[in-house]
C-alpha cells in the first residue's frame, strides 16, 4: 500500500460497499486500528518515506469480514469483534475461549 491508499483506508474506517471494519497490517505481522493509524499517521508515513521498518511500516489491510476470530489491535490492545459476531458473541468468546461454537 502507498500512503494514499492508506490516507484513504483510515479516513473512511468502514469498507464501502459493505460497512465491513477496515483493519491495517504492519509488515511485521501487526494489526492496527484507524484510531490508532490516524494517530501515528506521521510514523506510518516516515516508515514508508524512508522504506524502513520502525513499526509502522503498512503492508496491507483486511476487513473484519474477513476473519471470524475477534481482532486485536496490537497498538492500544483494542478488540474488535468481526463482522460475523455481535458484541455480546465477542464477550462470551473471550470469556469461554476454549468452547467451540
Ligand atoms: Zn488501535
Amino acid at each position: 500500500m502507498n500512503t494514499k491508499q492508506i490516507k484513504e483506508a483510515i479516513r473512511q474506517e468502514f469498507a464501502w460497499p459493505g460497512g465491513y471494519r477496515i483493519f491495517l497490517v504492519t509488515d511485521d505481522g501487526g494489526t492496527l486500528c484507524c484510531d490508532c493509524a490516524r494517530k501515528e499517521y506521521r510514523q506510518i508515513v516516515w516508515d514508508k518515506l524512508n522504506r524502513c521498518s520502525t513499526g509502522w511500516n503498512i503492508e496491507g489491510m483486511f476487513l473484519d469480514c474477513d476473519t471470524d476470530e475477534p481482532i486485536y489491535c496490537d497498538h492500544c490492545n483494542k478488540i474488535f469483534a468481526p463482522s460475523c459476531m455481535t458484541d455480546e458473541e465477542l464477550q462470551d468468546y473471550l470469556e469461554h475461549p476454549e468452547v467451540e461454537k
